[in-house]
């Protein structure tokens, strides 16, 4: 595999296709770090079983592999048709019941899951059906039945998503479903917790209440897909741990045009928020029947990496795909390739982070000294992983090894770009030879060589959370022996 480290993280979905014998296995092999089960589909038993088998197949690789659970969300959605797909032609009415008790569809009429949907359009809203692909514009509302005249025609079959092109669909951020899925995200143990459709710091803040009471330790990622959510996004971002932009149903909302600038704009936001950042939807989408990317594919991940991204996604490319493995592989290929023309010294703005903490400010300092002395590596020795999520908000092209004896820490760490974690358990060290120890640790992995001149941060006692108040300048000695600097 490539000698360069790569440093963007790559989140493949789990489904259907990565249930082949051994298909796991691969994708992990070829570079997935993250596996994300979309709670949207499937049955809770099936989400299990994956999540068991991601772990299990990563354990057996020597690895650790993060899990991400995904929620449904209040996705809007039309009902059953009685025979599907309809046809439907442009210029022909169709009409969407507000009813629960409506009959199965047929190509004059069909069903919505959300029966307040005629109080919140009127007369001249378009509606997107199936990610964009079919649209209609509202004639009128009658009663609860919302009248319309087909405008972009097409295939229309059972229970597709709506959006209202503009967004203000009003519902609230999480169905029953979602408050049921929350709990099984606590149960199978999930790193990751994505909460789709997210509008308001509210929102998130009661997914993590529900998914503590539940006794789920998962980050908070806000699914950026609302229009809405772009106006409260410093609020969503400071609510959350991290940020998905989730270019699906967002492009939808907002107009695939607006897209390339929103997404530059969140991935900004998100880093000087200190917070990381998912790319997601689409990003090889030919690959779900090719077995190579188109060059605009191609561009687009790489794209997302110079824009900063900490992560891409894979959807339907490794969950219903012909070709997971190799969908994997090429975007490792491609993050790799851009990462070697990313322009690191451009990003580098100390200062232009906000910090009120002892940890923070130390991170900061040690970016500082990193773009000035060029290191081999920063060794971050740290219980929670924030350590490392502080430096990795720098863009930089020094690899940064996140040094922790917490599984859990680790597994989350894997979500952010330029950190490797590394499992490393001072216990019975005291705090002055931490350091040395570490170092060591890494020389026996192979991961430093003699003569090799690092940046370590630590804290005054080994195992304390956000207690890294040190910052050490250190080369590699002989046998992996840490010793000072003193010319640079
Ligand atoms: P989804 O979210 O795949 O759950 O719809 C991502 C997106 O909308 O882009
Ligand atoms: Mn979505």
């Amino acid at each position: 595999m490539d000698s360069q480290l790569r440093r963007t993280k790559i989140i493949a979905t789990l489904g259907p296709a990565t249930d082949a014998p051994g298909m796991l296995e691969k994708i992990l092999v070829e570079g997935a770090d993250v596996v994300r089960l979309n709670l949207s589909h499937g049955a809770a038993d099936d989400h299990r079983r994956r999540a068991r088998e991601a772990r299990a197949a990563a354990a057996s690789l020597g690895r650790e592999v993060g899990v991400l659970a995904d929620l449904q969300g209040p996705k809007i959605r039309i009902a059953k048709f009685a025979s599907a797909p309809v046809m439907l032609e442009p210029g022909q009415p169709f009409a969407l019941e507000c009813d629960a008790n409506a009959a199965p569809g047929d190509v004059h009429r069909v069903g919505v899951s959300y029966l307040d949907l005629y109080n919140d359009v009127r007369a001249g809203d378009t509606l997107l059906l199936d990610d964009g692909l079919i649209a209609l514009g509202v004639e009128r509302i009658d009663g609860t039945t919302i009248r319309t005249v087909v405008a972009v025609g097409g295939a229309l079959s059972d229970r597709k998503g709506i959006n209202r092109l503009g967004g203000g669909l009003s519902l609230a951020a999480l169905a029953e479903k979602d408050k049921l899925d929350i709990r099984l995200a606590a149960e199978l143990g999930a790193d990751f917790l994505a909460v789709s459709f997210a509008k308001s710091a509210a929102d998130m803040i009661e997914s993590r209440k529900l998914l503590r009471a539940a006794g789920g330790s998962a980050a908070l990622v806000a699914k950026i897909e609302r229009a809405e959510a772009i106006v409260a996004l410093g609020e969503i971002i400071d609510a959350s741990d991290a940020v998905m932009v989730a270019r699906g149903d967002l492009g939808v909302e907002i107009g695939d045009a607006e897209l390339p600038g929103i997404q530059k704009k969140i991935i900004r936001e998100a880093l000087s928020r200190n917070k990381a950042v998912i790319t997601a939807t689409q990003m090889m989408q030919s690959m779900v029947e090719s077995p190579i990317p188109t060059r605009a594919e191609v561009l687009d991940v790489a794209n997302a990496v110079l824009d900063g991204t900490d992560a891409v996604m894979l959807s339907q490319e490794t969950a219903a795909g012909k070709h997971p493995d190799k969908a994997v592989a090429a975007m490792r290929r491609v993050c790799l390739g851009a990462e070697h023309q990313f322009d690191t010294t451009e990003r580098y703005q100390p200062g232009t982070h906000k910090f009120d903490r002892t940890d923070q400010a130390v991170a900061m300092a040690a970016m500082f000294l990193s773009a000035q002395v060029d290191p081999r590596a920063i060794v971050a020795l740290t219980e929670s992983g924030a350590t490392a999520q502080w430096l990795s908000r720098y863009r930089s092209a020094v690899p940064i090894y996140a040094l922790s004896r917490r599984e859990a820490a680790r597994r989350r760490m894997l979500l952010l770009r330029d950190v490797i974690p590394v499992e490393f358990d001072p216990h019975g060290v005291d705090a002055a030879h931490a350091a040395k120890a570490a170092i060591q640790h890494l020389y026996n992995q192979s991961r430093l060589a003699e003569g090799d001149r690092v940046i370590l941060t630590h804290g005054d006692h080994t195992g304390q959370h956000g207690g890294t108040n040190t910052l050490k300048l250190l080369r590699v000695g002989a046998g992996g022996v840490a010793e000072g600097l003193g010319d640079l």
